[in-house]
């Protein structure tokens, strides 16, 4: 018979963590049905290879109410908030995820990292620095593969990025490392406040072995067991067994409490925020065990240039610096590249912003637009929305679309200028997503 046959078990909304979902519990030989309200969901074809057709209802999430389900598995993209959803979490239906899944299942250590930005950074560094010292590392979740794949590789640690909507169904994660890198507004449209947004960042933190928090945001503290060793990173002067930076003539050494590591000539991300993130990887791995003094991670740290659409350099014209941070799709990101390229002498970045806000407050912009920025360049379903916390003396611009906003930066633009396209927003209003966004920008860049 089935396993576990007592319980009915649905995946809520397909596309790549729900076929992922519905492919391991086929693969564990556990009964389930798919549910998805689009008539022709994402990964439909593929969940019919191995689903038989009776078992997969589309154009509606009603069935569920008839089906008597026990246990949801539900995307990330479908809000719990969603009536029917409301509904059966009301009637004690339990709301699980595929991370909750993959947490049943895993028998590998494994970290996990969570914040509003600079997640993808961190994961992607830390499986690079494990990597580099000979662990077999595998990264996945949010970014690259879906985490229940991620099982069915083998390796020393897995390393996962995790999102809020992934944390919210996720209930016992127990991970080794469990990280949070900093809370700042982001997806105010599925979230009440600040606060629901960070009680779900929070829940990475549940039965953690261990624990890396940023000391400069509160919001991401964890409450623990007095004796779950926690590491705190900041970008300040470390205490003892924090990791900080200490100054010098030219640069910062990247420490652990009064014990300098790297200097920043030596590792190849730039910025203070990037200074943060090396940091949070090395207090990964330091409650890993592993010797982070060694050779080969000050030969990765050296080599570790970041991702593209991260604060990347796309080309240098007339003397004019071009940055794509398509990434960049929330405040959070565009204040910290606008700290970590403004020049309080020059006043030299021309700001190319826009696309869809989700209801963010965009006023912790004004005062580094103010600083930083002499021209602002906005397109996109928000622009106005931004352009009113842009203070009268900076100029700020409307256009139709990315072409003009570059065409216009590249017009006013003069030597020594810096035109950053840090969007504080999302792209879906004008692009399938900042990939696409990114490499639009570059193209348009490369053509000038
Ligand atoms: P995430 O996966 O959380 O979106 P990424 O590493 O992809 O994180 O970076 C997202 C955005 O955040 C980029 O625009 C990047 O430049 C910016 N960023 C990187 N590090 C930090 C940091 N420490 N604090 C704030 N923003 C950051």
């Amino acid at each position: 018979g089935l396993i576990g046959s007592d319980k009915v078990r649905a995946v809520v909304g397909l596309g790549k963590s729900g076929v992922s979902c519905a492919k391991f519990l086929a693969e564990k030989g556990i009964d389930f049905v798919i549910v998805d309200s689009r008539e022709n969901p994402p990964g439909l074809d593929e969940v019919k290879t191995f689903c038989d057709n009776t078992r997969i209802f589309t154009g509606s999430l009603e069935p569920l109410l008839r089906l008597g389900v026990t246990e949801l598995y539900v995307s990330p993209g479908v809000p719990l908030s969603t009536p029917v959803l409301k509904t059966l979490a009301d009637q004690g239906v339990a709301m699980r995820g595929d991370i909750d899944l993959f947490a049943e299942y895993v028998d590998v250590p494994f970290i996990a990292i969570t914040g509003s930005n600079a997640k993808s950074t961190v994961t992607t560094l830390v499986e690079y620095l494990l990597k580099s010292v000979g662990k077999r590392a595998q990264a996945g979740g949010n970014l690259g593969l879906p985490a229940l794949d991620v099982l069915s590789h083998e390796a020393d640690y897995y390393v996962l990025e995790l999102s809020s909507f992934q944390l919210e169904t996720t209930h016992a994660l127990k991970a080794d490392v469990a990280c949070m890198l900093n809370v700042s507004e982001d997806h105010m449209d599925r979230y009440d406040d600040l606060y629901s947004y960070q009680r779900a960042k929070q829940r990475i933190y549940r039965g953690c072995k261990s624990a890396v928090c940023n000391k400069q945001d509160i919001l991401t503290a964890p409450l623990l067991a007095q004796d779950t060793p926690v590491r705190a990173f900041t970008t300040g002067s470390p205490d003892l067994k924090e990791f900080g930076l200490l100054p010098d003539d030219q640069g910062v050494w990247l420490s652990k409490g009064v014990k300098p590591l790297y200097h920043s000539s030596e590792i190849a991300l730039q910025g203070v925020h990037n200074y943060a993130n090396v940091l949070a990887a090395l207090s990964i791995l330091d409650l890993l065990g592993i010797d982070i003094e060694a050779p080969a991670i000050a030969q990765a740290l050296y080599e570790f240039k970041g991702l593209p659409h991260r604060c990347e350099t796309v080309s240098v014209v007339n003397d004019v610096t071009y940055i794509n941070d398509s990434k960049g799709t929330n405040v959070g990101a565009t204040l910290a590249a606008l700290s970590g390229l403004g020049s309080l002498k020059n006043k030299n970045i021309i700001l190319i912003a826009g696309g869809i806000g989700k209801d963010a407050d965009f006023s912790p912009l004004s005062v580094p637009i103010d600083k930083f920025v002499k021209q602002v360049v906005l397109f996109g379903k928000d622009a106005t929305n931004i352009s009113k916390v842009v203070s009268n003396s900076v100029k700020c611009e409307f256009v139709e679309g990315l072409d003009s906003a570059v065409s216009m930066a590249h017009d006013v633009s003069q030597q020594g200028d810096i035109v950053l396209f840090s969007p504080a927003c999302a792209s879906f209003d004008m692009y399938k997503g900042f990939e696409e966004r990114g490499e639009h920008f570059v193209e348009l860049v490369e053509a000038l």
